[in-house]
């Protein structure tokens, strides 16, 4: 059997090598490489008394659980999936009811989410954090406290096959269904290795944790740090309001978010020149990343090097990059940095709608291919289908995004196709939330939009429905229980009649320009 890499190695190896170095600081917490290894392997003891479809849902994030049980699902051979600390009830009880998971690993902030409902249907294993307090008995579940893991476990991460998907990363879906995009262990080590011969990580590198483990970007800083043998610092959501005093306080070599956290930080003047002395690397991705954003932010970095890096979770965290030097190559009537070349390995095209290459200068939708390449959308063969075609014998992504690639071979990020927008860094496909919407107000003529924007990233969105059955306030309650917070519409606006365009679609330009124009402020309909 070809086998790939377990990504639960480097800690295994680290925990070997290195065991006193520190691996891991999270939540008031410092583990050492050994330690780490220890509830890794006590972890995957548990897992193997019952396997069956080997996926381990994390009800956790920016935790010690959220982190062990994610290696402690790799060091057991199994796949993680993340959820998400923000879903409603109503989805989360749909997820796991399609998942079909062998154990779901819980952290405070996941157990507060253990209603009756989500009770009915957990998987026959719950590991919980030590300070998880679950409303519900979970009587009938073989319940472990990750404080008091019985000793065992394999001594040696499991050998996986090459095939084998180390996590199942949930995004927005255009039909309302959540999509699983579903990631291979050696699409996962390709990413790792190809980075660590650019970057040359070391043990003395000290790596944040930006995001939560429902965006792929986490798979970068935790693996990546310990591959190396370097140790990550998890952030708390406050934190990463004004990150300048983390990334100071613990002298952070290495930085991986979104672009809208120097929109943030210049914002509350938190990013000052010469401020951020110990990174060496900064790289940001997930959302275009403005020019002015960029240098203010090497400005603030003097030693360290920045990077624009570009990617969807279906090509594994990012598989472009452009690094950003004088003169930066911008994107042309953008003012955002390029996002430049394909990572080795990796392939990236510009086709028209018959799939075809255009010329070099002409729009078209980004594809890409290569060793990154996700399996597809948890079953969902259709959507894997259409959004991963074979061209010419090879397999392709599309990513739905528009770009363009210069005479020079530079590729450009040029907007989306579709109507998925990024909000506070969150992928959200507009039409799920107008599919919701529809339900939520009784009425067929409905418009979500993502504003305020700037650059290609919105900081909310707002909803638009015509002769609906309820009032503003009522419709926002009924999305909550059906979407995370991030996809509920901030205002919702009763209007008589909807804009269309020339081919009789909503017409979201207009709404914008009507926004822009502050023509619905102070309307009692906004919830
Ligand atoms: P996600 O799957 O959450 O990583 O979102 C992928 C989408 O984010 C891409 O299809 C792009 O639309 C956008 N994106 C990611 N990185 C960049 C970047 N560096 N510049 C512009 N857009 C980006």
């Amino acid at each position: 059997m070809p086998v790939a890499l377990n990504i639960a190695s480097h800690v295994y190896r680290n925990g070997r090598a290195r065991p006193d170095a520190l691996a891991l600081s999270v939540a008031g917490a410092d583990l050492s490489y050994a330690a780490l290894a220890d509830v890794s392997r006590r972890i995957a003891g548990c897992l193997a008394t019952a396997r069956r479809t080997g996926r381990v849902g994390i009800l956790a994030s920016r935790s010690l659980a959220a982190c062990a049980g994610i290696l402690g699902t790799a060091w057991f051979g199994g796949t993680y999936v993340p959820l998400n600390l923000k879903l409603p009830e109503e989805r989360l009880v749909q997820l796991l009811a399609t998942l079909d998971l062998d154990a779901l690993v819980v952290d405070a902030r996941g157990a507060a989410m253990l209603t009756p409902a989500v009770e009915a249907q957990l998987p026959a294993t719950v590991l919980l954090a030590a300070e998880a307090r679950p409303p519900v008995a979970l009587d009938g579940r073989t319940v472990f406290r990750l404080d008091a893991l019985p000793d065992g476990g394999p001594t040696e991460p499991a050998d996986i096959p090459d095939d084998h998907l180390a996590y199942i990363e949930f995004t927005s879906g255009t039909t309302g269904v959540p999509k699983g995009v579903m990631v291979p262990s050696s699409a996962v080590g390709h990413y790792l290795d190809v980075m660590q011969a650019w970057f040359g990580f070391t043990p003395e590198d000290r790596a944040a944790e930006t995001c939560d483990i429902t965006f792929d970007l986490s798979v970068h800083n935790m693996f990546l740090a310990w591959q190396a043998g370097a140790s990550l610092h998890v952030m708390t959501p406050l934190q990463m309001v004004a990150p300048a005093r983390f990334i100071r306080d613990r002298a952070i070599t290495t930085w991986l978010s979104v672009p809208s956290v120097i929109a943030m930080m210049r914002q509350n003047r938190t990013l000052q020149p010469v401020s951020l002395t110990s990174l060496r690397i900064s790289m940001f991705c997930g959302e275009p990343l403005p020019v002015g954003a960029a240098r203010a932010w090497a400005e603030a970095a003097p030693n360290s090097i920045v990077e624009n890096i570009y990617g969807p979770t279906e090509a594994t965290i990012a598989c472009l990059r452009q690094p950003v030097v004088e003169p930066v190559v911008v994107t042309p009537a953008r003012e955002i940095v390029a996002i430049g070349y394909a990572y080795p390995g990796m392939r990236a095209a510009i086709l028209d709608a018959e799939l075809k290459p255009v010329a070099a200068g002409t729009a078209g939708e980004i594809a890409l291919s290569g060793k990154q390449l996700a399996i597809g959308y948890f079953g969902q063969e259709e959507l894997t289908a259409a959004r991963f075609p074979r061209i010419d014998g090879e397999r392709w992504y599309l990513t739905g995004d528009l770009g363009m690639e210069a005479e020079d071979g530079t590729f450009h990020h040029l907007g989306r196709i579709d109507n998925q927008v990024k909000v506070m860094g969150n992928r959200v496909e507009l039409e799920e939330v107008e599919m919701h919407l529809r339900t939520a107000s009784g009425s067929d003529h409905v418009a979500a939009v993502a504003w305020p924007a700037s650059a290609g990233s919105a900081s909310g969105i707002v909803g638009f429905a015509v002769g609906a059955a309820l009032d503003a306030p009522a419709i926002r309650d009924a999305l909550r229980a059906k979407l995370p917070a991030y996809m509920v519409p901030s205002a919702i606006h009763l209007i008589e009649t909807l804009p269309l365009n020339s081919n009789g679609k909503v017409d979201r330009k207009a709404l914008f320009a009507d926004l822009d124009a502050g023509r619905f402020i102070g309307r009692e309909d906004a919830a």
